[in-house]
């Protein structure tokens, strides 16, 4: 099952993705983390994109296509993957298209109250990338042992940011992906919003035997 979930940032997409990958045995591929980790790393692929990331701007379709392409060649891959921060915008998505044929694409929607409200508290594990509010979690070390930082990205006026260049840069693949897209409120709890995706993934899987 191939899979890609859309939505605006810090609308819950990466804990989603790690629900719907645990549940569904598949590998999560998130170009923000590969980013991120190259950058740690210094890589050279790192050096190139850190500009980008320290402004929050897209990095260059041509970059992002490579990544992309290389990560779903990997054997892990063959029986499907959770897309989760692309494509980010339409040129992507048609170059994606002849790259791999998706079966679903879920999109999250949360309005940008909501999404202020949760950027304040959120958190990152420095190891395994998993998100925690401090409005729900009260530490500073992730269930790994991993520590949690605040992304640099994670203020308001960067979100607010962020928020406008998903409208305009991200919203319109929403109608590239329109007859496998499935709409669900991302405004409750992770668990409470991943409760009807669940059920829908596995409609598709019964309706795809
Ligand atoms: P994310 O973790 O998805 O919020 O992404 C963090 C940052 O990585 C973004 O602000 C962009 O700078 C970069 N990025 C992630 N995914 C993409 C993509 N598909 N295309 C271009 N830039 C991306």
């Amino acid at each position: 099952m191939k899979l890609v979930l859309i939505g605006p940032p810090a609308s819950g997409k990466g804990t989603l993705a790690r629900f719907i990958c645990e549940d569904f045995n598949l590998p999560h591929i998130s170009t923000g983390e590969i980013f991120r980790e190259n950058i740690k790393k210094g890589t050279e692929l790192g050096k190139t994109v850190k500009p980008y990331l320290d402004k929050a701007e897209l990095v260059p379709d041509e970059i992002t296509m490579q990544v992309v392409k290389e990560r779903i060649s990997k054997d892990d891959c063959k029986d499907g993957y959770v897309l989760d921060g692309f494509p980010r915008n339409k040129t992507q998505a048609e170059l994606f298209e002849p790259m791999a044929k998706m079966d679903a694409a879920i999109h999250l929607n949360v309005d940008l109250k909501e999404i202020e409200g949760r950027i304040l508290g959120r958190k990152t594990c420095s190891v395994c990338e998993k998100i925690y509010n401090t409005r729900y979690y009260d530490s500073d070390t992730c269930e790994c042992g991993g520590k949690l930082y605040t992304r640099e990205d994670d203020d308001i006026e960067t979100i607010r940011r962020r928020f406008a260049q998903y409208e305009t840069e991200t919203v319109p693949i929403i109608s590239h992906y329109k007859n496998i897209l499935k709409t669900f409120s991302g405004g409750s709890t992770p668990q409470d919003t991943y409760e009807p995706i669940k059920v829908y993934i596995k409609e598709i899987l019964t309706l795809d035997k």
